[in-house]
C-alpha cells in the first residue's frame, strides 16, 4: 500500500492538501474528515450568502474529492469520534485543517449580555451552520452596531441592509432571510478603531455598499485623506480604490433611502451597556493614530443606543487533543506547516485567520512536500482501520456520494432565484439520506 494521510477539516486548507498530495505521490491514499455531513468549510459557513461566484473554487474540490486516491468522511468528530492519536496509529501523516472557528472577544465590560455577537456565530446563523441553528437574533431592532473593518464585518452589515427579495435569491439560510425581511433595522453603523487607510475591507466589498436597493451608505467627508495624500494601489487591498468609494459616499444624503450604513472610522468599543441582560447602547471612544500607526485612545466617548452588536474583530483555532498549541498566536504551534513528523497543519489553522481561500494554497504544496519524504509503513492500516474504527462505535459516516445526495436535495429545494435552500440541522440530513 502506498503512503495513506489523514485530513482532519475539509476546508481549502484540507482540501489544497488532498489535492497536493495526490499530484506528488500518485500512489497515496487520503481520507478527508469533517464534523459536519456537508464539505468544504467556510465556502459553505462563512462566505456571504450573496457571494456564490466566490463559492465556485468548491467545483475544483470536488474532482479532488472525486478522485479514487481520496475519500470524504463527513459527520465524522475529532476527537468525539476519533482521536488524533488513533489516526495517527491508524495513518502515515496526519493533517490538521480544523480552520479557525472560535470568536475572538473583544475584553470589554457587558460582552457577554444577550444581542452580543461574534461573527463567527453571526454569520453561521445567516449561513445555516448547524452549531448556530438556534442563535435567533432578535433582529426587532432600529439600530445594529458592527465592530470591525474587515471583509466580515461588511459582509454582515451589507446582509442587515438588504431587502427580503435581495436575500431570498441567495442561499442565506431560510429563517434569517424571513427574520432580514421583516426586520425594522433603520441604522447600521459599522466601527473601525483605524482610519480609511488602514482598513483591511477590500474594494470590492466597499463598491456594493453603492449597490443596495433600499440602503444608503454615509461617510464623514472628515475622515477622508486629502487629495494631496499619495494612496497605495495595490491589487484587492488599493487605498486608491477604497477610498474613492469612500469619497462618493461621503456625498450622499441620510435620507435617500430607508436604511443608513454609517461607516464610522477611529472609534473603539469601550462597554456594553444593558439593561435587563439584554444590550441597550454601546459605548465607543474615539480614537487617533501616534506616528507608528498605533491606536491611540482620546478619552472623548460617545453611546449609540442599539439592540444588536456583532464583533467582527476576528477568530481563533479551537485547541484538540494533546496537540501543541499557541496560545498567544491562536493556531497550532508549528514550524512552516510541520508540528512533528507525521503531524502537519493547513489553512486557518496553521497561519490564523487571515487571506482569501486561495491563499490557503501554498500550505497544501507544503503539505505534499512533507509528505513526500515519508516512507509507508506496511503496519498501518490506513482507511481500512479507521472504517473498522467508525463502524465499531456506529458513527453514521457522509460520504462524498451522501453529500451530492443532499446537494441534489438542496438545490431541488429552492425557490426564488437561489441557488439551493440549505439543510440547517445535521439530522435533516441525515434523514434525507433514508
Ligand atoms: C465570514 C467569512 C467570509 C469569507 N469570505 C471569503 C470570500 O468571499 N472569499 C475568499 O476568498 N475568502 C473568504 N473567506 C476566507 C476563507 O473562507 C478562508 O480563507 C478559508 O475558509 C480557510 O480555510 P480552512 O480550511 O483553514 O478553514 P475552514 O474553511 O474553516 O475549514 C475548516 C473545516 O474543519 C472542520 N473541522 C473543524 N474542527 C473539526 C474537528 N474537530 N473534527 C472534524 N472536522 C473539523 C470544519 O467543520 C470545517 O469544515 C471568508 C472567511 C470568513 C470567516
Amino acid at each position: 500500500m502506498g503512503l495513506t494521510v489523514a485530513i482532519v477539516g475539509s476546508g481549502p486548507g484540507g482540501f489544497y492538501s488532498a489535492a497536493a498530495l495526490i499530484k506528488d505521490i500518485p500512489d497515496c491514499k487520503v481520507d478527508v474528515i469533517d464534523r459536519l455531513p456537508t464539505p468544504f468549510g467556510l465556502i459553505r459557513a462563512g462566505v456571504a450568502p450573496d457571494h456564490q461566484s466566490s463559492k465556485k473554487i468548491a467545483k475544483i474540490f470536488e474532482r479532488t474529492a472525486q478522485s479514487p486516491q481520496v475519500r470524504f468522511l463527513g459527520n465524522v468528530e475529532v476527537p468525539r469520534d476519533v482521536s488524533i492519536a488513533e489516526l495517527r496509529g491508524l495513518y502515515d501523516a496526519v493533517v490538521l485543517a480544523t480552520g479557525a472557528p472560535r470568536d475572538r472577544r473583544m475584553g470589554i465590560p457587558g460582552e457577554d449580555l444577550a444581542g452580543v455577537y461574534g461573527s463567527s456565530e453571526f454569520v453561521g446563523w445567516y449561513n445555516a451552520h448547524p452549531d448556530f441553528r438556534e442563535l435567533s437574533p432578535d433582529l426587532g431592532t432600529g439600530t445594529a452596531v458592527v465592530i470591525g473593518a474587515g471583509n466580515v464585518a461588511l459582509d454582515v452589515a451589507r446582509l442587515l441592509a438588504k431587502t427580503g427579495v435581495e436575500v431570498r435569491a441567495t442561499d442565506m439560510a431560510h429563517y434569517a432571510a424571513d427574520a432580514i425581511d421583516v426586520s425594522p433595522v433603520k441604522d447600521i453603523y459599522v466601527f473601525a478603531r483605524r482610519g480609511p487607510l488602514q482598513a483591511a475591507f477590500t474594494h470590492k466589498e466597499v463598491k456594493e455598499f453603492g449597490e443596495l436597493e433600499n440602503a444608503v451608505t454615509l461617510v464623514d467627508p472628515a475622515v477622508l485623506p486629502g487629495a494631496d495624500v499619495a494612496l497605495e494601489d495595490k491589487g484587492r487591498g488599493s487605498q486608491e480604490k477604497n477610498v474613492g468609494y469612500l469619497r462618493d459616499y461621503a456625498l450622499n444624503k441620510g435620507d435617500e433611502k430607508p436604511v443608513r450604513i454609517h461607516l464610522r472610522f477611529y472609534a473603539m468599543p469601550v462597554e456594553v451597556l444593558g439593561a435587563d441582560g439584554k444590550v441597550s447602547a454601546i459605548r465607543m471612544e474615539h480614537t487617533r493614530l501616534d506616528d507608528g500607526g498605533r491606536v491611540v485612545p482620546t478619552g472623548e466617548t460617545f453611546e449609540v443606543p442599539c439592540n444588536i452588536v456583532v464583533a467582527c474583530i476576528g477568530t481563533q483555532s479551537t485547541p484538540l487533543d494533546n496537540v501543541a498549541y499557541d496560545e498567544r498566536n491562536q493556531r497550532f504551534q508549528n514550524q512552516d506547516g510541520k508540528i512533528e513528523d507525521g503531524l502537519y497543519v493547513a489553512g486557518w489553522a496553521k497561519r490564523g485567520p487571515s487571506g482569501t481561500i486561495a491563499t490557503n494554497f501554498p500550505d497544501g504544496s507544503q503539505v505534499a512536500e512533507y509528505a513526500k519524504a515519508l516512507t509507508p509503513d506496511a503496519f498501518k492500516q490506513g482507511p481500512a482501520g479507521l472504517d473498522q474504527l467508525l463502524s465499531d462505535r456506529k458513527v453514521r459516516v457522509v460520504t462524498f456520494e451522501d453529500w451530492k445526495r443532499i446537494e441534489a436535495a438542496e438545490e431541488a429545494g429552492a425557490s426564488h432565484g437561489a441557488p439551493r435552500r440549505k439543510f440547517t440541522t445535521i439530522p435533516e440530513m441525515i434523514r434525507t439520506l433514508g
